[in-house]
């Protein structure tokens, strides 16, 4: 095992090699349209936000210097929500006052309404007095003007674009879209939807692919299924990386007869590396064509799901200018069952994790952990990531398990 390279060696490697974002066009487009798209520029926030004090509750504003003095005092306005207090606020008065309304100048409490009363004659009595500042919400106290709101190299997802939307910002400067081009390599390989003939299997990777580069904002370009054939391996991979940032095959980089990927991408480009210590995905291979980034990942769907988001999944993030995209973090959990392992391979094991009554993780394998057996995928919620040099392990002890971030919701 000694000439496969660490998953880490791997992914610095990757990160050294890629270009930096300062390189990737970027362009202006509507907030509406910039889901899952990358932010190419910190954005300051043109404006306070609260733009103006305001009170947090349904109540009165009142000055606590006259609250010193009385416990009641007479009713002199409202104010609510869109419709301000008109006027100047004279002291020794409260004002009637909405959330969100803006705050009489002068005032500097809310006592909400619960804790107030009318008095016969109209007044309104406070039975407690309020802190300075109670229930106000100050100016600026969210985001002032010229803060950074949103960082760049950021994905704008519901959370940010609706942050984008309060400051009243239309309109954002976001990295191009990154164009890969897949393929699935295999003469036994057939397109859903057709008749299966003996020894054919369906095309599952592609179909898998296309639906994560979709979650990673990618514009995506199907190049279909290559047969095994270097000629053709040769005109396809050629003809993607005109059109493509990024080719990414499946099938065909083992040391089998019918596995080409890696000789025809010597002969039109370059391997960076190739052979991982991670099971499954051993034979994942990075490298470049004359115009595009490559990956090759293994056939067996399990394996190709697995590189693709161990390594295809930080390659993108990179290329697509999303600077602050992070890994999921890490956690110990306790195993319920056994688990088999080989010393010599870091392994991605397919696990189900939950908290049980004590409040403790614990995290069991699921099914079969054959790189074959894809059904046994959906049954997860997390890798069991079991280190190179670990062996068997035992019921009962501890390891680190990567719950799946959004790319496999
Ligand atoms: P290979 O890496 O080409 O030797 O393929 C390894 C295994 O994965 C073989 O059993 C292939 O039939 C299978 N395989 C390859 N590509 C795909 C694909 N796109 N969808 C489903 N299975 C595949
Ligand atoms: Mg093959």
């Amino acid at each position: 095992m000694a000439n496969l390279l660490s998953l880490s060696q791997a992914l610095s490697l990757i990160e050294q090699q890629l270009p930096c974002a300062e390189t990737i066009a970027t362009e202006i487009i509507n907030i509406t349209q910039a889901q899952n798209r990358i932010c190419a520029e910190d954005i300051t926030s043109p404006i306070n936000v609260p733009a103006f004090d305001n009170s947090a509750m349904d109540g009165y504003a009142v000055r606590l210097a006259d609250l010193a003095e009385s416990d009641s005092l007479p009713l002199a306005g409202k104010s609510f929500a869109g419709s301000p207090f008109q006027g100047q606020w004279q002291d020794k008065t409260t004002i009637r006052i909405m959330t969100g309304a803006m705050l009489p100048q002068g005032t500097d409490a809310v006592v909400m309404q619960e804790d107030t009363e009318q008095n016969p004659d109209g007044t309104i009595r406070f039975k407690r007095i309020p802190r300075l500042n109670e229930n106000i919400r100050c100016c600026g106290e969210d985001l002032q003007q010229g803060q950074i709101a949103l960082k760049k190299g950021e994905k704008l997802t519901a959370l940010s674009l609706p942050l984008l939307a309060s400051l009243g910002i239309s309109h954002v400067n976001v990295y191009r879209r990154l164009k890969v081009a897949i393929l699935s390599t295999g003469d036994e390989l057939v397109p859903v939807g057709q008749p299966l003939q003996t020894g054919q299997i369906y095309d599952t990777n592609r179909f898998c692919i296309k639906l994560m580069l979709n979650k990673m904002g990618c514009e995506v370009i199907d190049c279909g299924i290559l047969p095994d054939n270097p000629t053709l391996f040769e005109q396809a991979f050629m003809q993607a990386q005109q059109q493509a940032d990024l080719v990414i095959t499946s099938g065909g980089v083992s040391v089998g007869e019918a596995d080409f990927t890696k000789t025809v991408l010597e002969k039109v480009g370059k391997i960076n590396f190739w052979k991982l210590a991670i099971k499954p995905g051993k034979p994942f291979t990075f490298g470049q064509l004359p115009q595009a980034w490559f990956c090759g990942l293994p056939g067996n769907p399990v394996s190709a799901l697995v590189t693709f988001y161990q390594l295809v999944q930080p390659i993108i993030a990179k290329l697509s200018g999303h600077t602050q995209w992070q890994p999921s973090p890490q956690l110990i959990a306790t195993t319920a069952t056994p688990l088999k392992k080989s010393v010599g391979r870091l392994d991605f094991q397919r696990g189900f994790y939950w908290l049980d009554q004590q409040g403790n993780l614990q995290v069991k394998p699921v099914g079969f952990q054959g790189s074959h057996i894809f059904s046994a995928f959906v049954a997860s919620n997390c890798f069991i990531v079991l280190e190179q040099e670990r062996g068997n392990v035992n019921a009962g002890e501890q390891v680190t398990i990567e719950p799946f971030n959004e790319l496999l919701g």
